[in-house]
């Protein structure tokens, strides 16, 4: 530029917002010396810089690339991460799952055996009032038959107070020797 420039002049230069050497027009001057420009691309009002050499653009867009590239891999690194918990934390509650099916699985099969060939007549039905002993067989309303496995330790000449019963859907501790109603 040979003249002067003034307000409004198109200059090349860099336009930080856009990040591109642009067709720029001047806006402020100060003693001579372009101070501020109006990018026409972007129309933000920036602080003139000159045109970027090609060089550093390249550099910096280099940089910006690598930048990018980190932040990229850190992210990837976190979704990973991230992924990897997941997938511990399914694992952890699928075990838990199948620890309880298997719970579940290994509880009816020993029902299984304990009342296998056992006839329901010989059952005692079930009522809270009544005793029951270690190896009877009760009939529960609820839950079937079940497998008497042993009763709580009597207190001196108190009589037991629960029973744990082996039933199909699981072990079960049920009130026995309760005090009648009438
Ligand atoms: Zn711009």
């Amino acid at each position: 530029m040979d003249r002067t420039p003034e307000l409004g002049d198109i200059v090349e230069g860099y336009c930080e917002r856009c990040r591109l050497n642009l067709d720029l027009s001047v806006a402020v001057i100060t003693e001579g010396i372009v101070k501020q420009v109006q990018c026409r691309t972007c129309n933000n009002f920036v602080p003139f810089r000159a045109v970027e050499p090609e060089s550093v653009r390249k550099e910096r867009v280099f940089k910006r690339v690598l930048n990018m590239r980190d932040r990229k891999t850190s992210r990837s690194r976190a979704a990973a991460e991230a992924q990897r918990n997941a997938a511990a934390a399914a694992t952890d509650s699928a075990a838990t799952a199948s620890a309880s099916i298997q719970a579940r699985r290994e509880a009816r099969a020993r029902w299984e055996t304990l009342t296998d060939g056992v006839d329901s007549t010989r059952a005692l039905p079930y009522r809270p009032q009544r005793g029951y002993s270690e190896g009877d067989f009760i009939l529960h309303k609820a839950f079937g038959m079940g497998y008497v496995e042993s009763t709580s330790k009597p207190e001196s000449d108190t009589p037991p107070q629960t029973a744990l019963v082996v039933f199909r859907t699981g072990e079960r501790q049920l009130p026995i020797n309760q005090p009648s109603d009438d």
